[in-house]
């Protein structure tokens, strides 16, 4: 029997990593799917772009060691991986007092220090940092932004700025909107330590892109039909199965499903029975992370450097990704697009004028960057809580609806706004639909089956 004969034992909404993996999983305990992604491609948030000899990553990039999950399935399938290469005799600075401030390395160390101290509420909130729980939170700072958490750090203006500018990148969005417990939960994450929720936050990357990984879970998802442009609009469930219509008015019916969109994009599909109040507030509202990140060619050759800048400027992070002779490629990361004169990636002018307050002098020539703010499939970047949020919405964006699963990279348990997390939220899914169906009599697939593709 085939998945057109039988139809498949699981839809899987979403083919980011959350969903692919899922569908890995679900192949790997005997059940068949029908993945149905939106775009003419796999990944999602993750892009891996070819241009000008780069294999450029327009979404998620850095993964590390600490994050289990995600390195699990890079020694999985040996997907090849690098420290990023401008760390060697990086120069360092940040925009502190209207002036570009070089840091020594005992700047670095000193304001290394300073993140410590703003992350230490991290110690006793998340004391186990890869559970579901967290607190107890005695001084309601599960309520706090990062912004309101600044005010309480102590250290000199420099180092502020310094710090200011570290909320700005994680936050990507304003740090009034950005929950602080997001910072201390990574740096829980990272053995409670600033140093290595650094490394972690963007040291090592993979050196053919986060699609040959993607690419490599995907094809042992044999037992799973991906569709590509395929876009769901409607979802409906009974007491007999799930039914999802796609926009070209085609559906499918298994007994369940895998919704894997991300958070801020839930309410664009239509669910029927509706699904709970506080997925729809938590879609309806979103959550802070709307920044942008892009490439940016300038002229010659400016070396290894790296530059932070407080909230601001309309810039707050640019970094070398490759530079010779000829010119430089930049990294640029902007966490309140507002506030940037650049209007569309082809405003060469904009986006030079927004690099002057950290790269005085620079000449911009071309820029490569996705809007995901505004791409419809994603509504946001990585998903930083809004104050409050942790509480109120995470348990809830993971419960099951009747024959609803939910995966995604924006309510994983422990590194969740990671590639780690959606892999782990992908597992994790797989896991309670096998169950489920278990549970309820249906049958998996014979070994023989496993090792055949069904895949048209
Ligand atoms: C700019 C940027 C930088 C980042 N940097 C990092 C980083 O360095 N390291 C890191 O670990 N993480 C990073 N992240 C976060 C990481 O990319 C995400 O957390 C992760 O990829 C989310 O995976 P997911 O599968 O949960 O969601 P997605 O990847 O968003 O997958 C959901 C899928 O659902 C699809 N979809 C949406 N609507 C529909 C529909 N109606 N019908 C069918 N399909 C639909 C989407 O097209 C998408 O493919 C970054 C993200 C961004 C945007």
């Amino acid at each position: 029997m085939s998945i057109k004969d039988s139809g498949p034992d699981v839809v899987i909404v979403g083919g980011g990593f959350a969903g692919v993996t899922a569908a890995r999983e679900l192949t790997e305990r005997g059940r068949s799917a029908v993945l149905l992604e939106a775009r003419d491609r796999l990944g999602g948030r993750t892009y891996t772009a070819d241009h000008d000899g780069h294999a450029m990553e327009l979404g998620g990039t850095w993964v590390h060691p600490l994050q289990p999950h995600v390195w699990a399935e890079i020694d999985r399938y040996g997907v090849e991986t690098e420290t990023f290469p401008v760390l060697e005799g990086l120069r360092q600075a940040v925009v502190s007092g209207g002036r570009v401030v070089d840091l020594s390395d005992d700047d670095i160390a000193q304001a290394i220090d300073a993140l410590a101290q703003y992350c230490a509420p991290g110690t006793t909130l998340f004391p186990e940092p890869y559970s579901e729980t967290w607190g107890p939170d005695p001084d309601g700072l599960g309520d706090r932004s990062m912004r309101q958490h600044l005010e309480t750090l102590n250290v000199t203006p420099l180092l502020r700025d310094w710090v200011e500018a570290m909320c700005s990148l994680l936050a990507f969005g304003p740090i009034d909107q950005a929950a602080a417990t997001e910072y201390f939960r990574i740096y829980a994450l990272s053995g409670w330590s600033a140093e290595q929720m650094l490394a972690a936050l963007s040291a090592t990357k993979l050196v053919k892109g986060t699609r040959e990984l993607i690419g490599a879970i995907a094809a042992q998802a044999r037992l799973a039909d991906i569709r590509l442009n395929s876009p769901v609009r409607r979802i409906t469930q009974n007491d007999d199965h799930v039914r999802v219509e796609l926009t070209d008015g085609d559906t499918i019916t298994a007994p369940t499903a895998v919704i894997t969109l991300p958070m801020n994009v839930l309410n664009t599909v239509e669910f029927d029975p509706p699904l709970s109040q506080t997925k729809r507030t938590a879609s309806a509202e979103r959550h802070a992370g709307a920044g942008m990140k892009c490439y940016v060619r300038v002229k010659g050759d400016i070396g290894n450097v790296a530059v932070l800048a407080p909230e601001a400027q309309s810039v707050n992070w640019v970094v070398t990704y490759d530079h010779d002779a000829n010119g430089s490629w930049l990294i640029v990361f902007a966490a309140n697009p507002k506030r940037l004169p650049m209007k569309s990636f082809d405003d060469i002018a904009g986006m030079q004028e927004a690099l002057q307050p950290l790269l005085p002098g620079v000449e911009v020539e071309s820029i490569v960057g996705w809007d995901w703010s505004n791409d419809p499939h994603a509504l946001g970047t990585w998903c930083i809580y809004r104050p409050g949020q942790l509480a109120q919405v995470l348990p809830e964006l993971r419960t099951t609806e009747g024959r609803l699963f939910f995966a995604s990279g924006d309510s994983s348990e422990s590194w969740r706004s990671f590639i780690d997390g959606a892999i782990e939220s992908g597992y994790h899914s797989a896991r309670h639909v096998d169950e489920y169906l278990t549970a309820a009599g249906h049958q998996t697939l014979s070994p023989a089956r496993l090792n055949s593709p069904i895949k048209a």
